[in-house]
């Protein structure tokens, strides 16, 4: 018998699956609302013009390929710092802070989980209900119960607060706490600030573990308003973990472009962690990858550079706030009555539209139009010549 014998087929990634079946569609109108990616107005994956000009310059320059350190490029973990927790944060000069290059925000998160398995075996973790799904799989994978805490109110299209601060009240000390601290995936439903507040004094209070996952720094209100968030957690003198992701940001997926930064009560105690943190890494992969990690560090550390980011991303981000509008303009248009006003205070490129799993079936069966199942649509995915044919689509599936 073959040693694989026992081994039984996995299920497909559901967002993924759903791209391969959009791949097959023949229809010339389809559009994918799936995947999570942003697309420029051509529908295309944008190369932004900072990273050509830090790529062409790595290019002419020839250099060597030696491996980076087991933590990665020194400027581009610095770079990330400033970006979570400001210029000029006095955490940052303490020593207190220690951040490690890792492959993309799933990366992070992974060092991350394997880093506090070996600290905190007897804790749990809990997520948003909904999340992103590779939270549940990921922390289950390094050997954490997951559960949920209730955060996604489908009746007013908004946030669950009392829901989920009573949930954070009754947790075990010590328990991992996974927050999205800006542009929620699936929901793009965010807490107010006086709601994070209030969350961040109930984490420091119940004495729980924060884990703030931002992968969509830029997209919500701006670079620095995106990263309040963990600057108010940071203000509470709070330890905690941060895994960060440049793939949307810099539109650089296949680069995997992560970091994971650790806020530590004291340098000497940060020292330790990021030599335990190095272990972690170093059994894993040894180190990360440079083309990215150099561009991405070349763009944060060179001031001209900087600058042309911060404008693309608006560009970015101004385009997906754009098509918020258009859309809940256009389904009126079509003769839409349902109040759909939620989607231009969601945040990010995802929008929990509130369609059923049937509705979603009819827009794939029917128009060629591909979502998840839950309602989710990638609103990146939204451009000036497929968002009046998605409205009238949408509009004839509400009926
Ligand atoms: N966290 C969340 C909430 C995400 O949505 C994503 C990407 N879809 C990630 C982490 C990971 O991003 P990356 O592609 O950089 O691994």
């Amino acid at each position: 018998t073959s040693l694989f014998e026992s081994v039984e087929l996995a299920p497909r990634d559901p967002i993924l699956g759903l791209n391969e079946q959009y791949n097959a569609d023949t229809r010339p109108n389809k559009v994918n609302l799936g995947v999570g990616v942003y697309s420029d107005d051509e529908g295309r994956i944008p190369l932004l013009d900072c990273v050509r000009q830090a790529e062409e310059a790595r290019v002419a320059a020839h250099a060597a390929r030696g491996y980076l350190p087991i933590d990665g490029i020194p400027g581009y973990n610095s770079g990330a710092q400033k970006l979570l927790l400001g210029e000029n944060s006095p955490l940052v000069g303490s020593g207190r802070v220690l951040t490690a290059q890792s492959l993309g925000g799933t990366g992070a998160l992974k060092i991350g989980a394997d880093f506090l398995r070996r600290l905190l075996p007897g804790s749990k973790v809990v997520i948003s209900d909904p999340s992103w799904a590779n939270h549940r799989a990921l922390f289950a994978e390094a050997g954490f119960t997951v559960e949920t805490y209730p955060y996604y109110d489908a009746a007013t299209h908004g946030f669950n607060f009392e829901g989920m601060l009573a949930a954070l009240r009754a947790l075990p000390e010590k328990t991992i706490v996974v927050l999205h601290a800006c542009c929620h995936n699936p929901t793009g439903v965010d807490p107010s600030a006086e709601q994070w507040a209030q969350i961040a004094d109930t984490v420091r209070d119940r004495n729980l573990v924060p884990f703030l996952d931002i992968a969509y720094q830029g997209f919500g209100d701006g670079l620095e308003e995106d990263a309040s968030v963990v600057r108010l957690f940071a203000q509470r003198d709070l330890t905690m973990l941060i895994s960060s992701s440049f793939s949307k940001s810099f539109s650089l997926y296949g680069e995997r472009v992560g970091a994971l930064t650790m806020v530590c009560s004291s340098k000497e105690e940060s020292a330790r962690v990021l030599s335990q943190l190095k272990v972690v890494i170093r059994t894993n992969y040894s180190n990360p990858p440079t083309h990215g990690g150099m561009v991405v560090s070349s763009v944060l550390n060179t001031p001209e550079l900087f600058a042309l980011w911060k404008q693309e991303l608006a560009g970015m981000r101004d385009r997906i706030r754009s098509m918020r509008t258009q859309l809940v303009d256009k389904l009126k248009e079509h003769g839409v009555s349902q109040d759909f006003s939620f989607v231009k205070s969601q945040r990010g490129m995802f929008s929990y539209s509130g369609l059923t799993a049937d509705q979603v079936e009819r827009l794939r069966e029917e128009h060629g139009i591909y979502a998840v199942g839950s309602g989710r649509i990638c609103v990146a995915a939204l451009n000036s010549g497929n968002i009046d044919y998605v409205a009238k689509a949408v509009a004839s599936v509400i009926g």
